[in-house]
């Protein structure tokens, strides 16, 4: 009779309406939902159990159970029915609940005298917040209807709780999105940041979860899903020449947003009595609930499409645009479940700091956050979703943790350590012209490393004398299809502006293992960081090759031009990509382009065997730059990219100085400037190692040229040689226990 249950649910849903407008407030509103959720259904008990703390839930009100167990009776996750529900996120409907397993006798409640048990999560876009419970004496077992209509009150319950309606006087459970909260997650950049929380996606917020006139609301959801569709549609058209990334993810939402299924379900709880609104928050709850429970990544991502196309229709609905009329602070600290490298590019150096729940350390807004130098925490819980615009926090980028509305004691420790770290920056800063001679008389120079025009305002600010790596793949990886020429071309020449004269070195697009284009065809290897990448890319299909060649002589415009080739494992390698630059340059010139006033050109060495490559080699190439991260991880047979070996082996390892120390030997024999640009130069301990057996140029991120040129500056080079000759006499299997203490007697 759905007719009948359809008018039932309807009412039950009207008088919760009332319930909610009455003017009282706290635990009598909870009491008077408890009573007329009992009396609408017929059944003896019901109950709300709210969560106290992430494990402990509480019964918050009753009717039919002892009342003077409410605040007091309090169970953990998962222990026994109610415990169970809120657990599994799962309904529980038994006609004999004693004997389920897990039943726990709770004698203050008198619940012995209960045989049936309906216990439906209560929850909201995925967050637990507790269970709705039915109970009675006999023996019954719930139809699907009366379940349907409880799982719908308890998502209006939910939606109250979101909304405070709970709090005030006498109040049932305490404020939401108040209490302190920690929150541990991953570093994807270093650095402390106070600030406001910014959303970037401001929640939107449904404050008529009830409705009395299903036929009104249907309208309002037919209105909404059209204009949703032609906004999709008009979203497709535009992007049809697009890459194709966008366009399978602009078909996803096409094929939702006509889906019959998914708007069947949501009429369906119309008639019931929700809003459209709430109709369409029902839906997106569950599917964020599938997210966490599915494990194919396809899946997961057309799940998400599903939850970004709710949000765009509860935007149409609610009218609620991005534009919230919040004011972005003036110390913002930008929360999102996710961000796109291009969007976060546009917030810029605004931001003091990005926490995501999601993301990754190699993601490409953690490659952003790098270079904007601002903390970025990674897979930081449910942040998203407990944070509120305006909120105090604190970002510790070093220790992966974020203070959400710190409480004193946190905000006064962490800052002293800003203070520290400010103190520190400002050493650095009364060093920044300085140049790095250390106390024998060695000159060091101190280059950063790059990737994209926001890095490089710190060429000022960190002292660099020039740009040692340009990382332009970076700015492959952050679009979502192949550059053109012309755009690339206009990018070089504002790097090229923007770095006034000083010395920058392009390596050529280094794509292929951890860094994949979203927009080419992704090759199976299967093992990529020894596959087709690199250079063997740019040599077995030199079309993107030549473009960026092409691109980096007509930036230069007559200015001096240095480029670098990457991942260079024989010889004969470095020869071919030099012929292709020559026949570019030959090209440029016939079609009438200035060239460059100087020409450099050099190879990065990242892999052994260039280490034994012919006298000629290194007589041809007219610099070197040693890529220890990748050096590294094929010296010792360790993945970079793998957290179980990555740091197994000490870059100051014997052995691997002394390879190193061989390559520092082959460059002087042939008066080849040498470099090292991996992430080592910006360690002051491998810095500083590196230096005493004979590196002189070092390039690492902005960040660390301070540090590491404090600890030039104060040491002497002779002197730690000998400390890292003695340990490699002694057999030590690495010289920093020896280094270490050293410095430790210096200081
Ligand atoms: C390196 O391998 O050390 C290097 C600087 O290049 P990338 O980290 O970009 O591979
Ligand atoms: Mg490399």
């Amino acid at each position: 009779m759905p007719e009948r249950i359809e008018t039932e649910s309807r009412k039950l849903l009207g008088r919760l309406r009332d319930a909610m407008a009455s003017n009282v407030a706290g635990q009598a509103r909870l009491d008077k939902i408890t009573h007329l959720i009992a009396d609408s259904m017929g059944t003896e008990v019901c109950s709300v159990y709210l969560f106290r703390d992430e494990d402990t839930l509480e019964l918050c009100a009753t009717q039919g159970l002892d009342a003077a167990s409410v605040h007091q009776t309090r169970m953990r996750l998962g222990e026994g029915l109610v415990g169970r529900v809120a657990r599994t996120g799962k309904v529980m409907n038994t006609p004999n609940a004693p004997a389920e397993k897990g039943f726990r006798y709770m004698p203050e409640t008198g619940e012995e005298r209960y045989s049936s048990f309906l216990g439906v999560p209560i929850q909201r876009l995925g967050e637990k917040l507790g269970v709705l419970v039915v109970q009675s004496r006999d023996a019954r077992e719930y139809t699907a209807d009366e379940l349907y209509a409880l799982e719908v009150v308890a998502m209006v319950i939910a939606e109250m709780t979101e909304l405070g309606a709970f709090v005030g006087e006498g109040a049932a459970l305490s404020a939401r999105h108040q209490q302190p909260v920690l929150f541990r997650g991953t570093t994807a950049q270093e650095g402390a940041a106070e600030g406001h929380v910014w959303l970037h996606e401001p929640r939107v917020v449904v404050t008529n979860p009830i409705a009395d006139d299903p036929h009104r609301e249907l309208e309002r959801l037919h209105e909404a899903v059209e204009e949703l569709r032609v906004g999709v549609d008009r979203m497709l058209d535009i992007s049809r020449s697009g890459d194709t990334e966008q366009l399978q993810v602009l078909e996803a939402y096409r094929m939702f947003a006509n889906s019959k299924g998914w708007m069947r379900r949501m009429e369906e709880d119309i008639s019931r009595g929700l809003s459209a609104e709430a109709a369409v928050e029902k839906e997106q709850s569950l599917a964020r609930a599938r997210i966490g429970q599915v494990s194919d990544s396809y899946l997961r991502e057309r799940l998400s499409d599903l939850d970004d196309l709710s949000n765009r229709l509860l935007r149409i609905l609610t009218g609620q645009g991005s534009e919230t009329g919040a004011e972005m602070p003036d110390d913002p600290i930008l929360i999102a479940r996710n961000i796109g490298p291009a969007e976060l590019l546009e917030y810029g150096r605004k931001l003091r700091g990005v926490v995501l729940e999601d993301g990754s350390v190699g993601s490409h807004a953690a490659i952003v956050a790098r270079a904007l130098a601002i903390p970025l925490v990674v897979h930081a819980g449910r942040i998203a979703t407990e944070a509120l615009n305006g909120d105090h926090i604190m970002v510790d980028g070093d220790q992966a943790t974020v203070h959400l509305r710190p409480d004193d004691s946190v905000v006064t420790a962490f800052r002293d350590k800003i203070a520290m770290q400010a103190q520190a920056q400002e050493r650095y800063a009364s060093i920044r012209e300085r140049p790095a001679v250390t106390l024998c008389g060695s000159r060091i120079e101190m280059n950063m490393n790059a990737g994209l025009m926001a890095d490089l305002p710190s060429l000022v600010g960190s002292g660099a004398e020039g740009v040692g790596l340009f990382r332009t793949e970076l700015q492959f990886l952050i679009r979502n299809q192949m550059p053109k020429r012309t755009e690339l071309a206009e990018l070089y020449s504002r790097v090229l502006d923007s770095a006034h004269g000083k010395e920058v070195v392009f390596r050529t697009l280094d794509i292929g293992s951890d860094k994949v284009l979203p927009y080419m065809k992704p090759n199976d290897e299967p093992n990529p960081a020894l596959g087709w990448r690199a250079i063997r890319v740019g040599l077995d299909k030199p079309g993107v090759m030549r473009m960026q060649l092409q691109a980096l002589i007509r930036a230069a415009n007559g200015r001096s031009l240095t480029i670098m080739f990457p991942f260079v494992a024989q010889f004969e390698e470095y020869r071919a990509a030099c012929v292709e630059l020559e026949k570019t340059i030959a090209r440029e010139k016939r079609l009438g382009h200035v060239l460059p006033e100087t020409l450099k050109v050099g190879a990065m060495l990242e892999t052994p065997s260039l280490v034994f490559a012919p006298e000629k080699f290194f007589q041809d190439v007219e610099f070197l730059s040693i890529g220890g991260n990748d050096l590294k991880q094929f010296f010792f047979a360790a993945d970079r990219e793998n957290e179980r070996v990555r740091r197994r082996y000490d870059t100051l390892n014997v052995s691997f100085l002394s390879l190193i120390e061989m390559i520092v030997e082959r460059c002087a024999r042939t008066d080849t400037p040498l470099s090292f640009c991996g992430e080592d130069a910006g360690r002051p301990i491998e810095a500083l190692c590196l230096a005493a057996i004979g590196l002189r140029s070092l390039s690492m991120r902005p960040a660390s040229i301070g540090p590491v040129k404090s600890l030039l500056l104060r040491s002497d080079l002779v002197q730690v040689r000998r400390v890292i000759d003695e340990a490699r006499d002694r057999g030590d299997q690495s010289v920093r226990p020896a280094v270490m203490e050293y410095l430790r007697d210096q200081a």
